[in-house]
C-alpha cells in the first residue's frame, strides 16, 4: 500500500511516502510560503506517487469537528496566508483520496502509540518543546479531540521565585508556552537555548515549568506514560531534571509502579523524529479504512 504524509509546519513541508507498517520510502521538504506557491508542489509530489490516502499533521489551530463546515481548515493561524484555508479539502479534490488530517503534535503522539514508545498503551500524552509547547492526549486508545483539540501548552504555571521574566505568550504572558519554549528562553536570557547548555540556571527554571505542566497532566489525565519531544529537550540532563521536579512537586501524592520509576515513565521519543510523519501516515490509513468501511 503507498500512502503519503504530511507535516505541516510553520517553516517547512515535509512530505513522505509510506505505507501501512509506517515503512517511510522516501521523503522531501519544502518551504512553506504561501498556499498558493506550496501547494501545487506538495499536489504533484504526492500525484506523481499515485499514493491510496494521504494524512496530514498540521500546525494550527485547526478545525477538527467533522461536523462543521470549515472541517479540515487550517483557521486562526498567525500564519496569516494560511488562515482559514481548506487543506483537507484542496488535498482531496486534488488528490481525488481519502485525507486525514490532524494536529502536528497528536501526529507524534500518535506515531509513538502505534510504532514507538507508548506502543500498547491506552493512555498517554506527547509533549513537544520547541518554538511553541503542544500536548497530544491518547486516552481509551485515542487521540483525545473535544470541542476543538487539547491546547494543553498554554496551561498556567506558577513563576519560579527567582524568575523576573513577564512570559512570552501573546494570548496569556506567563503559560507554559509563554515560559518554557525556545523563544521565550531566548527571550528571558537575550541568547539561543542551544548557545546556554552550561548555564545552570537556564534548565533549573526550564524543568521547574516543564514539570509543572507535566504534575498537571498527570492530575488531569493520568497517562501510562510521558513523551517529550522538540528541539529544547535536546539539552542533555534536561529529561532527569524534570523527572526529579516532577517527583519533588508531585509530593508523594500519587503511588503507582510508574512513580518509583521515572526513568521509564517519562521518557525521550523513540522513533528518531520520523513520530510526527509516521503518524501522519496514520491518520491517512484510518482516512482510508474509514471510507472503505
Ligand atoms: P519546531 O518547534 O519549530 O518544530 P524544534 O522542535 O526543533 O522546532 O524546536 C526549535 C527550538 O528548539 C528553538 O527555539 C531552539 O532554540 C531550541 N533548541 C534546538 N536545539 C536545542 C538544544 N540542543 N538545546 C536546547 N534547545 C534547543
Ligand atoms: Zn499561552
Amino acid at each position: 500500500m503507498k500512502l503519503g504524509a504530511l507535516e505541516a509546519g510553520g517553516t517547512k513541508m515535509v512530505c513522505a511516502i509510506g505505507n501501512e507498517n509506517g515503512e517511510i520510502f522516501e521523503r522531501i521538504s519544502i518551504p512553506t510560503l504561501t498556499p498558493e506557491e506550496t501547494m501545487p508542489q506538495m499536489i504533484e509530489y504526492f500525484k506523481k506517487h499515485q499514493v491510496e490516502a494521504l494524512g496530514i499533521g498540521c500546525f494550527g489551530p485547526i478545525d477538527l469537528n467533522r461536523q462543521s463546515e470549515t472541517y479540515g481548515y487550517i483557521t486562526t493561524t498567525p500564519k496569516l496566508a494560511w488562515a482559514n484555508y481548506d487543506i483537507t479539502g484542496t488535498f482531496a479534490k486534488e488528490l481525488g483520496v481519502p485525507v486525514g488530517f490532524d494536529t502536528d503534535v497528536n501526529g507524534s503522539a500518535l506515531g509513538e502509540s502505534v510504532w514507538g514508545i507508548t506502543r500498547g498503551l491506552e493512555n498517554s500524552i506527547y509533549i513537544t518543546i520547541g518554538t511553541g509547547v503542544g500536548v497530544g492526549v491518547i486516552s481509551g486508545g485515542k487521540l483525545l479531540h473535544g470541542m476543538l483539540h487539547p491546547e494543553a501548552g498554554h496551561v498556567m504555571v506558577k513563576p519560579h521565585p527567582k524568575d523576573t521574566f513577564a512570559g512570552g505568550c501573546p494570548y496569556h504572558g506567563s503559560c507554559l508556552e509563554g515560559m518554557a519554549s525556545g523563544p521565550a528562553i531566548m527571550k528571558r536570557w537575550g541568547k539561543k537555548a542551544q548557545e546556554m547548555s552550561d548555564v545552570p540556571e537556564v534548565w533549573e527554571l526550564e524543568a521547574y515549568y516543564i514539570g509543572q505542566a507535566l504534575m498537571n497532566y498527570i492530575l488531569v489525565l493520568s497517562p501510562q506514560k510521558i513523551v517529550l519531544g522538540g528541539g529544547v529537550m535536546h539539552q542533555k540532563g534536561l529529561i532527569e531534571q524534570v523527572r526529579e521536579e516532577v517527583k519533588k512537586q508531585l509530593n508523594g501524592y500519587i503511588n503507582t509502579k510508574e512513580m518509583e520509576n521515572l526513568e521509564d515513565y517519562i521518557v525521550l521519543p523513540s522513533l528518531n523524529d520520523n513520530q510526527g510523519i509516521m503518524g501522519a501516515l496514520k491518520l491517512g490509513l484510518d482516512e482510508l479504512m474509514m471510507t472503505k468501511a
